[in-house]
Order: C-alpha cells, then structure tokens, then sequence
C-alpha cells in the first residue's frame, strides 16, 4: 500500500519520556526501494522496509540525538513483528525504518491496521540522559556570564560534546568545572520541557529547562530531573583559539554503571 499525500505524524515521545508502548494505526508501508522521495534515498538504502504511523512513540534522529529503536507489532492479525532499527523524519513525516521479522503484516486491510509500537528503554533512557546532560553544561556555562555563546550539541553516547562559540576562560580548570556540573546533578533540579504555540508554523516550539536556569529550544527527550543523570563526567575541555570554539566533551555514568563498578 502506498499514499502518496504527505502525511504529518502526530511526535507523541514529546508527551512523556517514559512513555513506550502504546497502539498506533499505520498508513503506509513502504518498499525501501522506492522512497517517496529522492532525497530519502540514502536514508531507505540501508534498510527493508519503513513505516508510516499516525502518531509515533519513536524520537527520529536529528537535533543532536540519536535514533530510537525497538519494534512495531500487529494486533490485528498474526502478531507479526516489524523490528525498528532507525527512525528518520522528513517534512513532517517520521518514517520507522527496518525489516519484518517473519513475516509483512497483513496488507489487505492496511489501512485499519492497528499496532503496537515497543520502544527500547534502555536507549530512550541512555539517550535521554544523555542529551539533558548536554543541556546542564549549557544551563552552567551560559549562567556563568563567560562570553560563551551556545553553538551545538551531539548528545550520542559515543562521543557527546557540546560545542560554544567563544573561549572559556583560562582561570577555570576541568575540575573546577567538574564541581559545579556536580553540584547541578546532586540538588536533584527538574528537568522540565516547555511547549509554546508557534506563531509561523502554526505548530509548537519546544524548550528545555533545567531547575531555575535559562530556557534553550530543544526538540529531544529528556529525564525528569537531574538526580536520574548519573554522572556527568566531563572529558575534556578544548578550547580552540583560532576558532573562538570552546569543545566541551562529556560522558554519562549511570547510576546502574557507578553501582556495578563500585
Ligand atoms: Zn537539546
């Protein structure tokens, strides 16, 4: 089945973080070999098949976080199982690439199929720990009234840094930076996600907020409060004059990861 209308899907993961089964319907399932349009070619070559839902549980990589992943499985008919393994939106559309299982669901009726998605919890959560630990070091760093300005985020476990247009200054060691990073996570500060009604697209623009700091726009996932981060260690402090870029790499040790290594 294929509709050629564009449809928007309903970003539900925007509701709840921890939210990650819940039914679906789908509108359409389509061939990886013919994408829409040809600008999904690279995004559809590496898998079977995707999805289309109208609504959607899974956060589609971009905005400096990674994909979700997980499954999609038919209520309706022979419980077959659609494995996710990358999540990509495009002009609205979030498309939940992978492959079947076994077996395609039942395309006879695919237009009142119903699913149920799966999210993997262990990659929302590491995932979401990860990026709202990216916003505390921008949370610090912009109260702080060093002339750092917030530039861009890659909150992927392997390698998460945020990146700040201007140079931090000199006086300020790793540890001593390290401290009040620490002092955030320890008070246990609300993570809060604010909707505020577009006035162009006509949809929602979303920020984040950690306790009483400063809001930034973001579109990810996020834990409740900073006490559920862990750990933020930082890695690395690089400040590049020649770039006025100050590159401030970072790592999440989970509760459950200090625990197992103590
Ligand atoms: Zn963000």
């Amino acid at each position: 089945m294929t509709i050629t209308t564009t449809t928007t899907t309903v970003l539900s993961y925007f509701e709840d973080t921890y939210k990650l089964v819940d039914q679906a319907k789908v509108l359409q399932i389509i061939d990886s070999s013919s994408p829409p349009d040809p600008a999904l070619i690279p995004l559809f070559s590496k898998h079977s098949a995707a999805l289309v839902l109208d609504h959607t549980l899974f956060y589609p990589q971009g905005g400096g976080q990674p994909t979700d992943t997980g499954t999609i499985v038919s209520s309706c008919h022979s419980g077959a199982v659609f494995n996710v393994r990358h999540v990509g939106s495009h002009k609205g559309t979030v498309y939940h690439l992978g492959s079947f299982a076994d077996q395609p669901f039942d395309d006879s009726s695919a237009e009142s199929l119903v699913v149920q998605m799966n999210v993997d919890k262990e990659t929302r959560l590491a995932n979401a720990r990860c990026h709202s630990g990216g916003h505390v070091i921008f949370s610090v760093v912009k109260s702080s009234g060093w002339p750092m300005v917030e530039k861009k985020g890659h909150h992927f476990a392997d390698g998460a840094y945020v990146e700040f247009e201007g140079i931090m200054p000199e006086a300020v060691s790793k540890e001593e930076f390290q401290k009040t990073i620490d002092d955030v996570v320890s008070a246990d500060m609300p993570v809060s996600v604010i909707a505020v009604d577009g006035q162009d697209e006509g949809g929602q623009r979303r920020f984040v907020q950690v306790g009483d700091f400063e809001q930034n726009a973001c579109g990810g996932t996020h834990v409740r409060s900073t006490g559920e981060l862990g750990r933020i260690v930082i890695k690395k402090v690089a400040r590049r004059k020649g770039q006025n870029v100050t590159k401030i790499s970072y790592a999440i040790e989970s509760n459950s990861d200090s625990l197992s290594s103590q």
